[in-house]
Formats: C-alpha cells, sequence, structure tokens
C-alpha cells in the first residue's frame, strides 16, 4: 500500500478528533504530506469516522490531483494543498467545526491570548480570515479559502501561530505531524471556549502581559525552549 505508514498515522489523527468530541457526523478533516515525495494523505469525503480504514485515505499530490485512492477526498483537499505549499515546515492539517472556535469564526473575532495556556501553544491572537469576495466563493472555493489563509500570515509566523479561523466558517489547524494537527485543534477548542467564558465574566478583560505570553511560548518552543524532558534523540 502506497504511504501506509501516513495513511494510518493519518487515520489516527481523524479519530482523534472524535475521540475529542470536535466532530459532528462526518464533519471535519485531517491531512498529511510526505514531503519527500510530495504527495498527501487525506480523509475520505462523506465516510463516518467508524468505518474509516487505512486503505480508503486517499493519495493527492501537491496539485490536489488524486494519485492513489478510489474514494473522493474531503472536499477542503484544495485547502490542505495550499496550506502544504504555503508553510513549508507543517507536516499535517486538520479541520472542524468544534462549537467554541467557530463560533470566534463565525464572529469574525481572533482570539485574544488571556492566559497561559494560549501562550502556551499560539504565540499571538489566533488570527481570522477576511471574508471571501463572492467570486472566490462562486470560483475555486476551497482554493480561495487556503490563499485567504496564506494571506493571513504573510505577516505572521504560521509556525508560532498553528491555527486560524476562517471567517464565516470554521478552523484550520496544523503542526509537524497529522497527528500534531489535530493536537492543536483540541487545544485551540479549548482556547476558545476559556475566552469566551473570560469574556463572560468579566468583558474588560486585558490580553496577557507581552513578559508572560513570550516567557509560556519561548519555554516551550524555539532553541531555548526547557518545557518537559530533555530529547536524548
Ligand atoms: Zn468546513
Amino acid at each position: 500500500m502506497l504511504l501506509k505508514t501516513l495513511r494510518e498515522e493519518v487515520l489516527e489523527a481523524n479519530l482523534e478528533l472524535v475521540r475529542r468530541g470536535l466532530v459532528l457526523y462526518t464533519f471535519g478533516n485531517v491531512s498529511g504530506i510526505d514531503r519527500r515525495q510530495g504527495l498527501v494523505a487525506i480523509k475520505p469525503s462523506g465516510v463516518p469516522y467508524e468505518d474509516l480504514t487505512p486503505a480508503q485515505i486517499v493519495i493527492s499530490d501537491l496539485e490536489a490531483k488524486i494519485v492513489d485512492g478510489n474514494l473522493r477526498p474531503s472536499s477542503d483537499l484544495p485547502t490542505h494543498v495550499e496550506l502544504y505549499k504555503f508553510f513549508p515546515n507543517i507536516g499535517g492539517v486538520a479541520h472542524t467545526h468544534s462549537e467554541f472556535a467557530t463560533s470566534w469564526a463565525q464572529a469574525e473575532k481572533p482570539i485574544p491570548c488571556f492566559g497561559t495556556t494560549h501562550a502556551d501553544y499560539f504565540h499571538g491572537s489566533v488570527p481570522v480570515t477576511e471574508r471571501l469576495t463572492s467570486s472566490e466563493i462562486t470560483k475555486d472555493y476551497e482554493l480561495e479559502t487556503g490563499k485567504a489563509i496564506c494571506r493571513t500570515f504573510s505577516r505572521l509566523d504560521p509556525d508560532s501561530i498553528p491555527a486560524v479561523l476562517v471567517a464565516g466558517h470554521a478552523p484550520f489547524c496544523w503542526g509537524l505531524s497529522a497527528s500534531s494537527a489535530s493536537h492543536h485543534a483540541v487545544i485551540l477548542e479549548y482556547v476558545a471556549r476559556m475566552a469566551y467564558h473570560t469574556l463572560l465574566i468579566n468583558r474588560e478583560t486585558h490580553p496577557l502581559a507581552r513578559e508572560l505570553h513570550d516567557k509560556h511560548f519561548l519555554r516551550k518552543h524555539g532553541s531555548n525552549a526547557y518545557y518537559g524532558q530533555v530529547k536524548t534523540q
């Protein structure tokens, strides 16, 4: 089977969304990429999660052309491919319609960093895209969604903020692997829920102080990170 290990990883990352309560029915999709071969593995469209097998994961190239698989890929494949092209370090993309992150996307409001949980994962607010124009929606909608995300990151670092809210739609997250992308989708939903509750308690809440935000992000990420155990490999 072509890219057996990647298919298994992508399947597992999709199932993680179900286990964490982020998807209803067949909503959502996760993909992973083999950078060496330039091939993407993605969930098929409309197949119930409980029925998914590695063989059903669809393999496409970076033009969103199917290379292997009998099923149609997730209709969001062109969005995923655009992100892989524009964000060279990412290895996986996860898309959900999880309740709180999607609520922020619908409100077209970036999620401010109100606490260290957010700062541990996202080095800044989680941004929201501009709305797509009517011609972008009519023609190549999924590709244009990817382009809108990339425009949002023209002055942001996708490796430091591994998530975006697509205006009027829902979040896309990414990471070094498919499982990392799903993990970020789970954390984003948690952070989005807490930000909502924070504003309910006090709508005048200020974002976290820059120093504390930087401290929490940088102790986990980057060349001087010291959180967790020393990696020997
Ligand atoms: Zn969607």
